[in-house]
């Protein structure tokens, strides 16, 4: 694996080699001094933690230079886009903290790619091919050896605009056609050799419906709907950079030599994220929730944005990932561990600190009067004082981690263990007299003595001891569903694997424990959406939870405890 990229390339100013170039053309006047970007997601699938990247980058550089950044649906592909997305992708961005200018889309473009298809066919730039699509990629030829022109190459003019015409009529199977630019088979560039510019496709579109049956490719729309709009600066991750000559091509054609100062869109290229155990293809991640590997777009252990929200990130902490790892021109794979970093940074600062056990075994404080309660209070937010305190009830009778207790224990273990003694969370010091188990030797009940002037916030009661734990009461606590995650996949670069995707899938990713029990004051906090559970982890309410029946998703333990399988 590579090193994590800490170096984020960023000048004295504060700016990433991106937005230097944006200060640098502005204050060239380029484009009129205008800045104008746009996110350009295809409604095909839900947004990434990938995604968040391009997103904190277009809209974070028009933010600010004081541009405007559209959200621009790259919609020419009608077999897989679906307004089911292009609703998600709007609410993920909002979720972020983003806001575009306008909404646009590739489709609204395609009466003016049709119109400029037609031109580049009557200027004897483009021409209809009706071989099939092998026959093509076999005479591309290579980066070194030229490609050989097709035998349509240079039909004429007028059978190549009735042709198209046909492809956009419906009667035409897919593949069985494609219209070409005519621009050269012998380019070292390889996207230069006689690109494929629209293709058929018999289906329905969520916008147009039924108006078109011949689509355009992603190089012919991309650069063109970024004209179309007045995009200055067209920002897109590195694998686009051979594209780039494609594009400024298609663009001096579609200029026709008007206004050829400097108004037009560039192209500019930063790494994409990759994260360790994790996959960013939309086709591999659509694959896990239609084949029930994962519970959905939104499963917590998804890269995606609204994972990451069901797991119980906030958006200061993916956005605080994104600025941590930076944007360069070389690619990486990022350690997943960076992710979960910035969480606990941001979930410290932020998340109610309430008590909750997760493996419950029962202590019994024997010198405690039964039948007796008393409120402790509890700070919700250390590092808030602000956020004010809650009370929990203490009783005779708690529950507190198993692996709190130990009858033979180590020297230094400072939980508890017969004959010594540790603090109560909020509450009183007590000291372990004993346990007694089951036939298995299983512990069913611990016990212990109080010491009544040991009170948390009482005078006198600091009494050093070193451990303390975190407990709910018996008759004051309420059962909970708790869903403990982890990698999603075994491997570190499952994308790199030759093994199929679904076979590195990591089978211990998802721990669902049913017997758990929190204290009453969760069932009231359910719009509070950062918890942390004291010495176990920060946690959030899954959607499903309810009053009466609540399910916690762990977000991140409290430290970077996770080490590799062997
Ligand atoms: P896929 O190929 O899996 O469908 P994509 O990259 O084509 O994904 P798009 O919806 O086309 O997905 O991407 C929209 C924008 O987000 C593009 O500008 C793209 O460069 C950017 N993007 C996608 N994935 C990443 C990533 N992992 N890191 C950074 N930017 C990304
Ligand atoms: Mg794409």
């Amino acid at each position: 694996m590579q090193k994590p990229e800490n170096e984020t390339k960023e000048t004295k100013a504060g700016l990433n080699f991106i937005e230097q170039i944006v200060a640098g053309d502005l204050q060239e006047g380029k484009n009129g001094g205008r800045l104008q970007t746009r996110f350009p997601p295809e409604p095909n699938g839900y947004l990434h933690i990938g995604h968040a990247k391009a997103i904190c980058m277009d809209f974070g550089v028009a933010e600010k230079f004081g541009g405007v950044c559209n959200l621009r649906l790259d919609d020419t592909n009608p077999q897989k886009e679906d307004t089911e997305y292009v609703n998600a992708i709007k609410e993920d961005i909002t979720w972020l903290g983003f806001k575009w200018g306008k909404i646009c889309h590739a489709s609204d473009y395609f009466p003016q790619l049709w119109d400029f298809a037609v031109r580049l066919i009557k200027e004897g730039k483009a021409y209809v091919d009706e071989q099939t699509s092998e026959q093509i990629a076999q005479q591309k030829g290579t980066p070194t050896q030229p490609g050989t022109a097709s035998p349509y190459r240079d039909r004429p003019i007028e059978e190549s605009l009735a042709l198209f015409e046909r492809m956009n009529s419906g009667e035409l199977p897919e593949g069985s056609m494609v219209l070409r630019a005519k621009i050269d088979m012998a380019n070292p560039n390889m996207h230069f050799r006689d690109p494929v510019i629209y293709r058929i496709i018999n289906k329905d579109h969520h916008i147009t419906g039924n108006k078109w049956r011949a689509y355009p490719m992603y190089d012919f729309a991309h650069g063109q709907s970024d004209y179309f709009e007045g995009v200055t600066h067209s920002i897109c991750t590195l694998e686009f950079v051979p594209h780039r000559p494609l594009y400024d091509w298609f663009i001096d054609q579609l200029k026709e030599g008007k206004d050829l100062a400097d108004n037009r869109p560039r192209q500019y290229e930063f790494n994409r994220l990759n994260l360790t155990y994790t996959v960013m293809s939309k086709r591999k991640l659509l694959a896990l929730v239609q084949e029930h590997l994962v519970d959905g777009w939104d499963d917590p252990r998804m890269p995606t944005i609204c994972g990451l929200r069901r797991r119980g990130y906030s958006p200061e902490a993916v956005r605080k990932f994104i600025s941590m790892i930076g944007y360069t021109k070389f690619d990486a794979l990022n350690d997943y561990a960076m992710l979960e970093a910035a969480a606990r940074e941001d979930l410290n600062a932020r998340a109610l600190r309430v008590s909750a056990v997760l493996h419950p075994v029962k202590l019994v404080i024997t010198n405690y009067p039964e039948g007796q309660t008393e409120e402790m209070e509890a700070v919700n937010n250390p590092e808030n004082p602000a956020d004010g305190t809650h009370t929990i009830t203490f009783s005779r009778e708690l529950w507190i981690e198993q692996e709190d207790f130990m009858e033979d224990a180590p020297k230094k273990y400072f939980r508890l263990t017969p004959g010594k003694e540790v603090r109560l969370k909020n509450a009183y010091i007590v000291k372990c007299t004993g346990c007694k188990k089951n036939d298995n030797g299983e512990v069913e009940e611990i016990y212990c003595e109080y010491d009544p002037d040991s009170r948390s916030g009482m005078e006198g009661a600091n009494r050093k001891v070193k451990g303390t734990l975190h407990w709910v009461s018996v008759a004051h606590s309420l059962p909970a569903e708790v869903r403990l995650y982890d990698r999603l996949f075994s491997v570190e670069n499952p994308a790199a694997d030759e093994r199929d995707f679904r076979d590195l899938l990591n089978p211990g990713s998802l721990e669902v424990l049913t017997n758990c029990y929190v204290e009453p004051y969760l069932a009231t906090q359910q719009a509070t959406n950062y918890l942390q559970f004291q010495r176990i982890g920060y946690f959030t309410y899954d959607k499903t939870s309810t009053p009466d029946h609540l399910v916690f998703n762990r977000t991140v333990g409290l430290k970077d405890g996770w080490s590799p399988k062997k």
